[in-house]
């Protein structure tokens, strides 16, 4: 006796377009837009104008 296979049809699944790969970052409040912290240990920095702020 030869078993059927139960073959589901298997949906293919749409991968989700990864965002980032990146933490999301903040926007410096100084600099603005366009300007990120910059992601540490223990606190966010900007690079641009010093401004850093603790988690
Ligand atoms: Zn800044």
């Amino acid at each position: 006796m030869a078993e059927a296979k139960e073959k589901k049809p298997q949906p293919k699944k749409e991968k989700k377009k990864a965002a980032k790969p990146y933490v999301q970052h903040k926007y410096c409040p100084k600099c603005g837009p366009g300007v990120w912290l910059a992601e540490h240990k223990d606190r966010k920095s900007c690079g641009r104008c010093g401004y850093f702020e603790k988690k």
